[in-house]
């Protein structure tokens, strides 16, 4: 089992709270496609064979390229990699970009999973947070895909908006819900340290963030998805039974898996490598890309690996597995591992059921100082 994860590096214009990586002009889009060919020819080795269950298009904006260049890509990836019959093909996208059309054509070429950049269904939220499309346009994308013949729809809200208040955020999960949607991710609003509206903020432009509105809306977020069905699975997503992500499951169960395009990170299962964060130098890799001329690799010590499992399962609602942990790692960690989570069970900051440490809703929130508690020393 492996998956396989392709990074569109573009969008039409940049968000003021966004602190990823991406381009906001499509110049360079033709030469980056080429380089992205060349790399998925190039590494066709690295999974070594294992089967592909889960591609993923993101950004970025994937959904700025053709129905054309997806389909060459995926047909690509196709001839290089075992990809499975059945494999969960996910591609993010903002209703900017969206058609009834372009849905349709996605659907055929085998994209069985959307992941759309709705953020809020309300106007003054999207003016807030500069998103290019407004309400309406958000419920008509929802309608096209599902008359395009997606089920397997993801969407983006974020909460803690300084637009917003609790009524609001009420009215946003409303309209998720009327939907029938099978998975949310819903995301915190917070300042990155690059971001336009960290500096918006800063020059007293637009309202200040309130951690307290965050904290109000993440209650009623997993009050309110719990009583409609949805299991928290991991501290921003939530699903309807069995339909998790399973391109995101596999990084936090430690399945390989390879990633394409600029910042793409890549993991064999003891190794992770990153590719250059810069399209200009990613395209300098044509005509003749060589493995690893512009990428990182780490190996990861077992304390490292004993960290990064920590961190990443502590994130869902699967915990820490010490039989896991045991078998896989050895029993110093195991043994060290548990004997940490005592003072924090204790303190009610972390759970424990049979050979299971995990955390609640409420506990979710300090996930990171939890972890830390349970690192290596
Ligand atoms: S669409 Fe997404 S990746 Fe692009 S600028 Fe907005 S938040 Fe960032």
């Amino acid at each position: 089992m492996a998956g396989i994860y392709i990074h569109i590096p573009f969008c039409n214009s940049k968000c003021a709270y966004c602190g990823f990586y991406s381009l906001p002009s499509l110049k360079l889009k033709e030469r980056f496609l080429e380089a992205l060919k060349a790399e998925i020819v190039t590494r066709k080795d690295y999974l070594q064979g294992d089967a592909v269950t889960t591609i993923y298009f993101g950004g970025g904006t994937p959904s700025l390229l053709s129905l054309k260049e997806i389909g060459e890509l995926l047909h690509l990836i196709n001839a290089h990699y075992p990809v499975a019959p059945n494999a969960e093909i996910t591609l993010e996208a903002n209703p900017d970009t969206l058609s009834l059309e372009y849905l349709e054509g996605l659907r055929q070429l085998g994209v069985n999973r959307l992941s759309i950049g709705i953020q809020s269904f309300f106007d003054n939220d999207l003016k807030y947070l500069s998103r290019r499309h407004d309400s309406h346009h958000a419920q008509q994308c929802l309608d096209w895909a599902k008359q395009a013949g997606f089920e397997n729809i993801s969407i983006d809200l974020i909460y803690g908006l300084p637009s917003s208040n609790t009524e609001q955020w009420n009215n946003n999960l409303d309209i998720f819900f009327a939907y029938g949607l099978p998975h949310l991710s819903a995301y915190a609003l917070t300042l990155e340290p690059n971001a336009i509206l960290t500096k918006q903020i800063e020059q007293g432009k637009v309202l200040p963030i309130n951690e307290d509105d965050a904290l109000r809306d993440y209650e009623i977020l997993c009050r309110r998805t719990a009583e409609n069905g949805y299991l928290h699975y991991e501290i921003s997503n939530f699903c309807k039974s069995g339909m998790h992500s399973k391109h995101n499951a596999s990084y936090w169960f430690g399945t390989p898996y390879i990633g394409f395009g600029p910042s793409a990170h890549s993991f064999d299962g003891a190794s992770r490598q990153w590719n250059v964060s810069s399209v200009e130098k990613y395209c300098a890799r044509v005509p003749e890309p060589v493995e690893g001329s512009d990428s990182e690799r780490e190996s990861l010590s077992t304390e490292q690996q004993y960290d990064e499992y920590v961190m990443l399962r502590l994130r869902t609602h699967w915990g820490i597995d010490l039989k896991w942990l045991k078998r896989e790692m050895g029993e110093s960690f195991s043994t060290y591992c548990e004997q940490h989570a005592q003072p924090l069970i204790a303190e009610g900051r972390l759970s424990q059921t049979r050979e299971f440490l995990y955390l609640t809703d409420e506990q979710m929130l300090f996930t990171d100082g939890v972890a830390e508690e349970l690192f290596w020393e």
